[in-house]
């Protein structure tokens, strides 16, 4: 492991960084010890730099979404975790021939994200609705109820890589129980799933 990475990581434009952190305040369960530190970065640039820096020295990392299904070890060694927190926390719907596709930031919450649908008469995610996760968790998880699942709506996801961006249509994803297989090894920054139009009243229900 190189030792520079630290200084590097905090010359990265657009990255928050909050060292010596214990991973317990952040997972449902409250378990976690204390990590080197948590990244937020907040532009697809940043988070492809610090993949990069963080891969280049040899550092292991992982993304922290809602830690709603994460059990984390008492006693970390150096290694980092990656929030997209305070970056893509938004959504947005477009509409094509009666098709409705919503992007949604991977650290967006479900449970935001359900408001939204609800708020512009979306339905077909409603599966969702209790899960207390984030989106770029709920994809790579395969989220779902007996009411459907990710793999059931998911249309596309964007991938950062330390190289950059990577498009990854449905038909390139392979899904399991409560499991999604990417063929990039990367973070999930957004995700595009299908919905359809619907009268609030009905979606309420
Ligand atoms: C009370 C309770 C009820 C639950 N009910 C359900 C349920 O009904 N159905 C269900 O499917 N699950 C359920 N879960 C499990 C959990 O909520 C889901 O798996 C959820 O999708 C996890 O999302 P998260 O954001 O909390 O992910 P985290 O727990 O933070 O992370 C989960 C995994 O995803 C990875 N990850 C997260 N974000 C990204 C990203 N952007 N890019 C790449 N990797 C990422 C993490 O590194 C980790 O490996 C429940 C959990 C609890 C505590």
């Amino acid at each position: 492991m190189s030792r520079g990475w630290k200084s590097e990581i905090s010359s990265i434009k657009d990255v928050d960084i909050t060292w010596n952190e214990p991973l317990s305040k952040y997972t449902t369960f409250k378990v976690g010890g204390i990590i080197t530190c948590i990244i937020y970065p907040k532009s697809k640039e940043a988070l492809s730099k610090t993949i990069d820096v963080l891969k280049g020295a040899c550092v292991p990392y992982f993304v922290l979404g809602k830690g709603s299904n994460l059990l984390v070890a008492d006693d970390l060694p150096e290694m980092v975790a990656i929030s997209l927190k305070r970056a893509s926390v938004e959504a947005e719907s477009t509409e094509a021939g009666g098709r409705v596709q919503v992007r949604a930031g991977a650290g967006i919450a479900l449970s935001k994200l359900m408001r939204i649908c609800l708020n512009q008469g979306l339905t077909g995610l409603e599966f969702l609705v209790g899960i207390p996760g984030s989106l770029g968790g709920a994809v790579m998880m395969n989220a779902g109820t007996k009411h459907g699942e990710i793999s059931d709506v998911l249309e596309h996801v964007t991938m950062m890589t330390e190289k950059g961006e990577v498009r990854i249509t449905r038909m390139n994803i392979k899904f399991s129980y409560r499991k999604t297989h990417l063929p990039v090894e990367g973070v999930v920054w957004d995700a595009t799933l299908h919905a359809e139009k619907a009268e609030k009243k009905i979606v309420r229900k």
